[in-house]
């Protein structure tokens, strides 16, 4: 093999460079092993660089009365309670020091006036808690950790492309890969594998996802054996860009929600007012009035008692509310809300988000500081992935793990905001560190499996082959439509049906797609293996989707509007199995009764919003 395939060997292999891999990676090579950090990109351009609102942790800078206790309660209530407890606790517990560490390695985050590192209020978070620099917090994240990973040694092998892991019977021996440019295999052997791969959101047509995100790391996780779990909890972000059509979906950070911007219909109500969770409703203000006044404190940095506006509810009832104004005749002319902060001082949104304002100027010709936006909901995070045990994030397959967006556990049915970049660096960390511990305990570097390598390079050199066949971008537009129409923000058990037979038809589709040209640079050719991945997880959300008949978080049912109490208890987890996917419920593991008091003493004393 090693005469006609490029062969790199590493003690652990990490998949994706984006925070979580970059920050495996930091860590396994910390513990003295080599390290190999692969990306279907180039370094730097990962999807953690898009991130905007910022990194959640209770430093408790803003609101004194914060701490890991209320972070862990506000991720367990957002997640429906179907999150892991022991991630939600490490996670709540670790991300202060996991954020000193980034800005003691050099991260610049915006301060508060005596010189501390600021937090910004966000949906479904009870106090300030996300550090944050303007609108550009994940460029931020991912420079100094790429400054850090750089000068650690780490082996980079950007613009490459995994598309199988192998094993050396049940364990992982490595992963084949191809060059984006010159379309060569290349074989890494590797003890241990870090999964880092990031979302899916390619699977559906309106995303605010970048073309990296075709689920690539739960696919070959499913493929070499490992659980997924938890599918059917896609999250739609209630505010992406629904105009022009050519950056239909495009992010519009919660930030703007954060700093003060009111969402409206086509009739100018304000009708957040009206979907509040009666639970809940006691957590927000009153009225415009009281809104306003927090707004004002925010801007002011001041002390105020008034609690948050309804536009910080959590993403999951914002994109249901805007979806149900459009739907019931209320949108704005290009079918989305109003989202308006354009009452703010211009200077300090100009500062304060500068990102929004390019960006709807530059691409919508809007000037954000005297005219509203329009918004509307956009596929965005994927709270289902890899199985993972908490303590080490090891997967269930020996020798794999997996950290951030791939993995799952953390969020539950909804991740809260800021909660992904926090995920990224305390259990990108964990993974790095178990990987690493791992491999040093192996005897002996497991063997790859030729036939194995063959077999997957004479799959991926089929679609050159063909005489005929479908064009790859129409399969792929097919998909998204099916994803898009069937499995989206409302979801009923005759459209999931119908969505699994679509997807049936076209897996016959995609395997006999036909791609032109050499093998150099060609994109229809990377998109014909990437469709399998996004073909294999929209199964497996469509078919979890179909088994939890309630609505819970970020998965809502028209036909089954309420939660059902037996459905609260479990996760479903898909795997492959000699007869194709299967999906099994799996009882959720029980949170131990000293943080099930926490719950029993908050309930009884609301705290209010303290804005400084
Ligand atoms: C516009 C936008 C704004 C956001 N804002 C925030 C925010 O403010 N706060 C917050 O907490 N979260 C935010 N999120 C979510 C958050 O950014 C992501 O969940 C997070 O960055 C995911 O990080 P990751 O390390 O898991 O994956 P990524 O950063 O996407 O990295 C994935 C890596 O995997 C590589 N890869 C993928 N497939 C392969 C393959 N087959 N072979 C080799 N390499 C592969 C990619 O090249 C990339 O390097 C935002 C998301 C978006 C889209």
């Amino acid at each position: 093999m090693s005469e006609r395939y490029e062969t790199h060997e590493h003690d652990v292999l990490v998949i994706g460079a984006g925070g979580a891999g970059l920050r495996a990676a930091i860590e396994a090579s910390a513990a003295g092993v080599s390290v190999g950090l692969v990306c279907k990109s180039l370094l730097g351009k990962a999807h953690t660089v898009m991130a905007e609102g910022g990194v959640a942790a209770a430093l408790a800078h803003m609101d004194p009365q914060d701490g890991w206790q209320t972070h862990f309660m506000d991720t367990m209530k957002g997640g429906s309670f179907l999150n892991h407890w022991r991630m939600a606790q490490l996670h709540a517990q670790e991300a202060p020091d996991r954020v000193r560490e980034l800005e003691q390695w050099g991260a610049l985050f915006d301060r508060t006036p005596d010189g501390r590192i600021l937090q910004r209020a966000f949906g479904g978070h009870t106090w300030k808690r996300l550090a944050h620099v303007g609108d550009r917090t994940g460029l931020e994240m991912i420079r100094t950790l790429q400054d850090k990973g750089v000068h650690a040694g780490l082996d980079v092998y950007m613009e490459c492309t995994v598309t199988r892991l192998l094993k050396d019977g049940d364990r992982i021996a490595g992963a084949l890969g191809y060059w984006r440019e010159s379309g060569r295999f290349v074989v890494f052997r590797a003890k241990a594998i870090v999964i880092a791969t990031g979302g899916i959101g390619k699977a559906y047509r309106v995303t605010s996802n970048s073309w990296e995100y075709t689920g690539d790391g739960q696919a070959l996780a499913y493929d070499a054996g490992a659980e997924l779990i938890d599918m059917e909890f896609v999250q739609f972000h209630p505010t992406g860009m629904v105009w022009p059509p050519g950056v239909m979906g495009l992010l519009v950070t919660e930030g703007v929600r954060g700093e003060g911007g009111i969402l409206r219909n086509s009739k100018g109500e304000r009708f957040m007012w009206k979907y509040l969770p009666d639970a809940r409703r006691h957590e927000y203000a009153e009225n415009d009035e009281e809104a306003r006044q927090w707004v004002e404190a925010t801007v002011a940095g001041q002390q105020s008692k008034a609690r948050r506006p309804p536009e910080l509810s959590t993403r999951d009832n914002v994109a249901r509310a805007i979806y149900t104004e459009v739907k019931e005749g209320r949108g704005t002319p290009h079918g989305g809300a109003f989202l308006d902060i354009s009452y703010l001082p211009a200077e300090r949104v100009k500062r304060k988000l500068p990102s929004m304002y390019h960006q709807f100027m530059e691409l919508a010709d809007v000037d954000i500081t005297k005219t509203a936006m329009e918004v509307g909901p956009t596929t965005h995070y994927m709270m289902g992935g890899l199985r993972v045990e908490p303590d080490t994030q090891a997967a269930t397959v020996p020798g794999l793990f997996a950290a951030g967006e791939a993995a799952a556990g953390l969020h539950g049915a909804n991740r809260l905001g800021g909660n992904s970049l926090s995920d990224l660096l305390v259990f990108g960390r964990r993974a790095g560190a178990a990987a690493a511990a791992y491999a040093r305990k192996l005897a002996g570097a497991p063997s790859v499996n030729d036939a194995e390598i063959e077999a997957e390079t004479r799959e991926m050199l089929a679609p050159f082959e063909r005489g005929q066949g479908e064009n790859p971008y129409d399969v792929h537009r097919a998909l998204q439509d099916v994803m898009d129409r069937l499995v989206g923000i409302f979801r009923v058990q005759a459209d999931l049906e119908r969505a699994l037979s679509e997807l049936h038809a076209l897996k016959l589709r995609a395997a006999s797609v036909r791609v032109e040209g050499t093998r150099m640079f060609n994109p229809g050719w990377h998109l014909a293996r990437d469709l399998q991945n996004m073909l294999v997880v929209s199964e497996a959300i469509t078919r979890s989707a179909a088994l939890r008949k309630e609505s819970r978080g970020a998965h809502s049912r028209l036909d089954y509007p309420g939660q059902d109490p037996a459905l609260s208890q479990l996760n479903f987890s898909v795997t492959k199995s000699s007869l194709g996917m299967s999906v099994a419920s799996t009882p959720l593991p029980q949170m131990p009764a000293e943080l099930k008091a926490l719950f029993e003493q908050k309930a009884t004393a609301p705290a209010p919003v303290v804005a400084r």
